[in-house]
């Protein structure tokens, strides 16, 4: 049983709050025997919406179908994590999706709010780097014509795909998922359109480093994100972590800025909305 009663009592504070998850993968076979339950459990605890980026060519077609009459935004991209099958034709395929999935956007749902997650992630095998690289630059060239944000993964390479950015020429915007780079690092990627998403990590009791660098960080830059089922939170009785924890994220997050909880769920929400805004669509029905 992965959300065990026991997860959820501490919740009863924050019902009534609207709060959206800004990347968690609601899609994942880990929630495959309880997603409707699961759904309706976070709406009783005031969840408007999530937004839950793609992974491999594979997983789309049931990402976009679960997304279908549900606040869920998708996106759809290339995951660094899942090199060894993503395949020749997979970014035409992507193209063709992207432009299929906007001319179906409809104003009852979010749809396709973004590309990702893509990215430059240098803790994997150095063997894989250079074609990581490409595989995130003609995702940001993608990205770039069809006037879409991107959802980012970046891990060790803050500068480098900062780099990338400026000379793709991409403008934009969207969100670096998992910060977990300096003060400096995050303020180039908030100058060039870039919203920071904060999770699980910043939860850890020797995180005191990302601790300070989110304090200092203002809060018009950061997005609240679980990345359920991963990134279990320290305080969370896993296995899994679920999009609920994003309520307790965001206590730490408040009490990193000295500002109400409210105050850090409605500021992430309008800070979704300014660089996703295919989102606008389930905030106000939420
Ligand atoms: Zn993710």
């Amino acid at each position: 049983m992965p959300f065990s009663a026991d997860s959820t009592n501490t919740f009863e504070s924050y019902q009534g709050r609207h709060w959206i998850d800004s990347h968690c993968h609601f899609d994942f076979e880990n929630f495959d025997a309880h997603r409707e339950s699961h759904w309706q459990l976070l709406q009783n605890f005031g969840c408007a919406g999530l937004v839950i980026p793609g992974v491999k060519a594979k997983q789309w077609p049931k990402l976009i179908s679960l997304c279908r009459d549900k606040p869920w935004g998708f996106a759809l991209g290339l995951h660094p994590y899942f090199l060894d099958q993503h395949q020749e034709g997979d970014l035409q395929q992507l193209e063709d999706s992207c432009v299929e999935q906007l001319s179906k956007q409809t104003f009852s749902e979010a749809g396709l709010v973004a590309l990702g997650e893509f990215g430059l992630d240098l803790m994997l095998e150095q063997s894989t780097h250079n074609l990581q690289a490409e595989l995130c630059r003609q995702q940001l060239l993608i990205a770039e014509k069809m006037n879409l944000p991107v959802i980012l993964h970046i891990r060790k390479a803050y500068d480098e795909v900062a780099a990338m950015v400026r000379r793709t020429g991409f403008s934009q915007g969207g969100v670096v998922h998992g910060f977990s780079g300096s003060y400096q690092q995050g303020m180039a990627l908030v100058d060039l359109g870039f919203k920071l998403g904060v999770g699980g990590a910043m939860s850890h009791p020797r995180a005191n480093k990302l601790r300070s660098t989110i304090a200092r960080l203002p809060l018009s830059s950061l997005v609240l994100e679980t990345d359920a089922p991963d990134m279990c939170p320290a305080f969370w009785q896993g296995p899994d972590n679920s999009p609920l924890s994003l309520l307790l994220l965001a206590q730490i997050v408040a009490s990193l800025h000295d500002q109400p909880l409210d105050e850090a769920i409605l500021l992430s929400n309008n800070n979704v909305l300014s660089v996703m805004p295919n989102i606008k669509n389930i905030i106000s029905s939420g």
